[in-house]
């Protein structure tokens, strides 16, 4: 399937680009005209991937975060969120709700379920050592 339009960015896991990314990513998506419910439902599923990059991919300090963003016939939005960090060993296990390898005190572990709520479809494919790629989509309601 072809994309009737793509973006792609990438940025240093800083976390002030947290902010950078959700607001390319409504930049973006203006071009597709979704309602304002829509629209904050895949900035919170991004912004939670794109934080997952900056808190766990590179702990021994900065790397880079690859955000692809396509549209396309239906009101199809299909997301990328990517990086070359440390990965995960047990993908599985690290979508279940409530599970976290960071500070319990600061992390919740729901990131991931939060980006399968909000989005239509989630997948996570990682290899340790190589990195982290997490692909979502979502369709738009009623839109061209
Ligand atoms: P929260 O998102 O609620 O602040 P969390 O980030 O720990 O907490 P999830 O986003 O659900 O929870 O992620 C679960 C676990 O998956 C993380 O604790 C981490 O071990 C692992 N993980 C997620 N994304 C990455 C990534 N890009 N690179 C390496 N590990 C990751
Ligand atoms: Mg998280």
């Amino acid at each position: 399937m072809k994309a009737k339009n793509m973006v792609k960015l990438s940025f240093y896991s800083r976390s002030v680009n947290e902010g950078f990314a959700r607001g390319a990513l409504a930049a973006f998506l203006a071009q597709a005209d979704p309602t304002v419910p829509e629209l904050a439902d895949v900035k919170t599923a991004v912004s939670e991937a794109v934080t997952n990059c900056i808190v766990h991919a590179y702990p021994q300090g900065v790397g880079l975060v690859h955000l692809s963003v396509a549209l396309y016939d239906e009101g199809l939005v299909r997301i990328t969120v990517a990086d070359k960090g440390v990965g995960i060993p047990d993908v599985e296990k690290a979508m279940q709700p409530m599970f976290t390898t960071g500070n319990p005190e600061e992390r919740a572990g729901l990131g991931f379920a939060v980006m399968q709520s909000f989005m239509d479809k989630v997948r996570v494919t990682s290899a340790p050592g190589k990195g982290t790629r997490v692909v979502m989509s979502k369709r738009l309601a009623s839109r061209g």
